[in-house]
């Protein structure tokens, strides 16, 4: 379908980000018979496409990767293209507000384009920061491939019980997610600094709470810069240090937390965010202003507003926001 698409003149419906969440929008919007335009960088730029099996999605007992659900969600789209039309690989670069709505500029398949639709539903995700090896996130890949490393407590804490586990991270947000893991029972948790100062940006107050938490807790650091990783073939995560020396685990985890939280669109409309820069918004996936007030047309639904990361989490911000779409403002 991708590259035969003739856009309409213009849309009940403009979705940004074809992922889980827009997805569901797009399709939503079809049910419901109103025009969509879904919008997708490419799901490759999408959380869940390396993750090689996800035990949480209703309908899978087996479980199922993460890119064949996304097949799952595009193939359903195509059911309903009289409505809602599904352009990819597609970037969209900003969005305004105008009188009918909202116009979105985007490149798709390098040429320069542009949508209007009455409502908009931003639905970009977020993007997990990797740890780099010389500069290169590319070393992790194989390891995050096969689940050897992970990304997401809720997601797959669940694995953990009677592992070694190291966390990788030097921040808060590192020291946290050692201690949240805890839950879990690993046999044992370390964190790899990979060379950076820990805890440097904290207030000595919440230094000294966290090295107290860490050191109850027993997890230890290790401070030498990563070289790189080995193991892949006995599906270990054997790290190696610039010392000379390496250390082997069962699972890798990430504490490293987001890349890149896609404000700038959401900040460009005049959205607001809470305190770990996800788009607030109201029951409705209603994107809210600093006052707290739903800002007209405008929703926010999946990873990139406040809530949950969870693939059941995007679906019904998405089912919502379409839904109050269609009863209250289209
Ligand atoms: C390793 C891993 C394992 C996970 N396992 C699970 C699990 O087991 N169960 C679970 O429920 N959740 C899991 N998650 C979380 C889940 O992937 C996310 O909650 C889910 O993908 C969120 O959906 P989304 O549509 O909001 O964002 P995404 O799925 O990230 O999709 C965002 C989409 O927006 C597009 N995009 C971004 N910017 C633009 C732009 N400017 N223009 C056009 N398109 C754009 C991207 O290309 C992408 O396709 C996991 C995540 C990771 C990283």
């Amino acid at each position: 379908m991708a590259g035969f698409v003739r856009l309409k003149p213009a849309y009940d419906i403009l979705v940004v980000g074809g992922g889980h969440a827009g997805l569901q929008a797009g399709l939503k919007s079809a049910l419901l018979l109103h025009s969509a335009l879904v919008v997708d960088r490419g799901p490759k730029y999408g959380r869940s496409y390396y993750a090689p099996k996800m035990d949480n999605i209703p309908g899978f007992p087996e479980g199922i990767s993460g890119h064949k659900l996304l097949d799952r969600q595009i193939e359903a789209l195509r059911t309903v293209t009289e409505w809602t039309d599904y352009v990819t690989p597609a970037r969209v670069s900003s969005v305004r507000r105008t009188d009918a709505g909202f116009v979105a500029e985007f490149s798709w398949l390098g040429q320069a384009r542009t949508a209007e639709a009455r409502a908009i539903v931003l639905a970009m995700g977020v993007v997990d920061r990797m740890p780099e090896i010389g500069g290169s996130i590319e070393p992790i890949f194989p390891w995050a491939n096969f689940a050897i490393v992970d990304f997401c407590i809720l997601c797959d804490g669940h694995d953990l019980p009677g592992k070694s586990v190291a966390v990788l991270g030097h921040d808060e947000f590192a020291a946290r997610t050692a201690l949240d893991l805890l839950h879990f029972r690993p046999t044992s948790l370390e964190i790899l600094t990979h060379g950076e100062p820990f805890l440097a940006e904290s207030s000595p107050e919440v230094r000294d709470d966290l090295e107290r938490q860490l050191a109850d807790a027993k997890i230890a650091r290790v401070a030498t810069a990563i070289t790189g990783f080995d193991g892949i073939r006995e599906k270990v995560f054997r790290v190696k240090f610039g010392d000379g020396t390496s250390r082997q685990y069962d699972r890798g985890f990430s504490g490293l937390g987001w890349y890149d939280m896609h404000g700038k669109i959401p900040r460009s409309l005049g959205c607001s965010f809470d305190a770990e820069g996800y788009v607030r918004v109201d029951d409705d996936s209603r994107a809210l202003d600093d006052h707290g007030t739903p800002i007209p047309g405008l929703y926010c639904v999946g990873d990139l507003k406040s809530g949950w990361n969870q693939i059941p989490e995007a679906w019904a911000s998405a089912e919502r926001a379409v839904i109050h779409a269609y009863a209250e403002y289209l």
